[in-house]
């Protein structure tokens, strides 16, 4: 596809990487949007400016929509083998290509390169896993209770859909989205976030290359989310809306979506409690704890945010935790020893080190870390806070950094009450050698998912998403592509 602007990877990081359009993705189209004006992309390592892409319009907005909607029948008619081997394709190109895609996330993320590996991993799994959905999306039919008639159930693909995605894992959030609608039948509108629009473009090439035919997959990016997403739900053609974000955003696009009763999916902000009882094994919730903290630099919605550790192995925890994330090494996402990057922005330092200070003048105690670094890049570095204070704001609000916040507690009741004190529900980390308390405390968190002495729970064969408002629906599994389609009901009889 041509596109008069592209974006290439310096050939010191990765040689063999192609050059990447960074126009608007419109049909069979590189676009670059009616006003011409570019969005700058930054490096978080550096605070230097990688590159640029195209600024979308409410009219380029709306021209995706028509884009998807002249490639949707065709699409909807294509065999449901036919997408699974297209899918299966994305797939091992996004494999073969994952070298590159790596050191992409991490440039212009900032995350480590060992983060951003996995990532693309996971990213290409959702292709795979809906590749074999593709083809089981099976009805029902049943008799009614009275026998006059039969209950026919069908799913059908539930029409043009716009995915809408977050900075923090630019791959792996929009394949989480697009994969399942293509298997369903629907064709769809990406609008990436600002801050990583490349990894976006990226995917989407990869995906024309392996076959994907124009106008099932739009790409759009824009300085000016809110005006041209509220233009598009109100056009009144997008039947679905796919959000992963914040909270806040999200709430926002629900009083949007609203208006033309547009089906939507949430994929929102967690406050993670990561509970630790006496009779745990140690070796294992660190870990855990390591990975449930530190992916990602801690910029994850799963990201453990509270620690709350029974009093009787309170001190050991502390400590092994402690030397563990004090040998972690800041710096930046492509220099191979790195463990932890840079975060995606000042606001994010900023954040992070008021969130410190508050629970610091509360009365918690940093005995790691704590200090912003001097220089370039938005760093902040593996901190542990411990006796952290009922009432602290770190408790109540998604840290989005290394920043490890610990509260001792005595009885199962009362870190019960503590961890499902939040409006948030998505994960609970819960670590026991008790497999029946481990269970039975499950049960009472109020969580979508639990790990029950995992630290990460994330998988493609998986129902990822959150109670309270943390979301709505369900992605990967076979759940996931539910979420695209509608249940038609026939009654006949025969
Ligand atoms: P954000 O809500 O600021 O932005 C997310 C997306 O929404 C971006 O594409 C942005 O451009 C767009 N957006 C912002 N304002 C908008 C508006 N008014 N109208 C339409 N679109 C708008 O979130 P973020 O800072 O990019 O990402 C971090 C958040 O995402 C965290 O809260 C994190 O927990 C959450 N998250 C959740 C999951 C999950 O699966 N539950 C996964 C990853 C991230």
């Amino acid at each position: 596809m041509k596109s008069a602007n592209h974006f290439t990877l310096p050939t010191s990081v990765a040689a063999s990487a192609p050059a990447i359009p960074t126009d608007l993705l419109i049909g069979d189209k590189c676009l670059p949007g009616t006003d011409k004006a570019r969005i700058d992309v930054i490096n978080p390592s550096t605070g230097e400016t990688l590159g640029s892409v195209a600024n979308a319009s409410v009219a380029d907005g709306l021209s995706a929509i028509d884009a998807a909607q002249n490639a949707a029948k065709a699409w909807a008619a294509t065999a449901p083998r036919k997408r699974a081997e297209l899918l299966r394709a994305c797939y091992e190109r996004i494999v073969a290509n994952s070298e590159w895609l790596a050191q992409l996330i991490s440039l212009e993320n900032g995350k480590a390169l060992s983060d951003a590996k996995g990532e693309v991993l996971y990213a290409a799994e959702f292709f795979r896993w809906y590749a074999e959905e593709a083809v089981r999306l099976e009805g029902e039919l049943s008799v009614s209770p009275s026998g006059a008639n039969r209950i026919v159930v069908m799913y059908q693909p539930i029409g043009i859909s716009l995915l809408i995605t977050p900075w923090n894992f630019p791959a792996a959030m929009a394949t989480r989205k697009i994969a399942p609608a293509l298997a369903a039948g629907c064709t769809c509108i990406l609008k990436p976030a600002e801050e990583t629009p490349l990894t976006a473009y990226a995917v989407a090439q990869i995906m024309l290359e392996a076959g994907i035919p124009p106008g099932v997959v739009n790409v759009i990016t824009t300085k000016d989310p809110a005006s041209v997403v509220r233009a598009m739900l109100h056009d009144g053609r997008i039947r679905k809306l796919s959000f992963t974000g914040s909270t806040e955003v999200g709430r926002l696009l629900l009083r949007e979506a609203a208006d033309t009763v547009i089906n939507s999916s949430m994929e929102l902000g967690g406050n993670a409690p990561f509970i630790v009882f006496d009779d745990a094994n140690i070796a294992d919730a660190i870990a855990g704890a390591m990975v449930a903290k530190m992916r990602n630099g801690g910029e994850a919605c799963t990201a453990a945010n509270r620690f709350y550790v029974q009093r009787g192995v309170y001190e050991t925890f502390t400590q092994q935790l402690v030397a563990k994330m004090g040998a972690v090494k800041l710096g930046e996402g492509c220099s191979p020893d790195t463990g932890c990057g840079a975060l995606i922005n000042q606001a994010a330092v900023t954040k992070i080190e008021s969130l410190v200070g508050d629970a610091v003048k509360r009365g918690a105690r940093v005995v790691l870390g704590g200090q912003t670094p001097k220089g370039a890049g938005f760093f902040y570095p593996p901190t542990v806070l411990i006796d952290v204070q009922p009432g602290s704001e770190i408790l109540k609000q998604e840290i989005f950094g290394p920043v490890a916040a610990l509260v001792p507690f005595d009885s199962v009741e009362e870190v019960i009450e503590l961890a499902n004190d939040t409006e948030y529900g998505l994960v609970a980390y819960v670590y026991t050698n008790d497999l029946r308390k481990g269970l039975r405390v499950s049960e009472q968190l109020e969580s979508g998912m639990i790990a029950l002495n995992r630290g990460l729970v994330s998988d493609a064969a998986a129902p990822f998403g959150g109670v309270k408002q943390s979301g709505l629906g369900r992605e990967g599994s076979h759940h996931g592509i539910r979420e695209f389609t509608e249940a038609k009901y026939i009654a006949t009889e025969w």
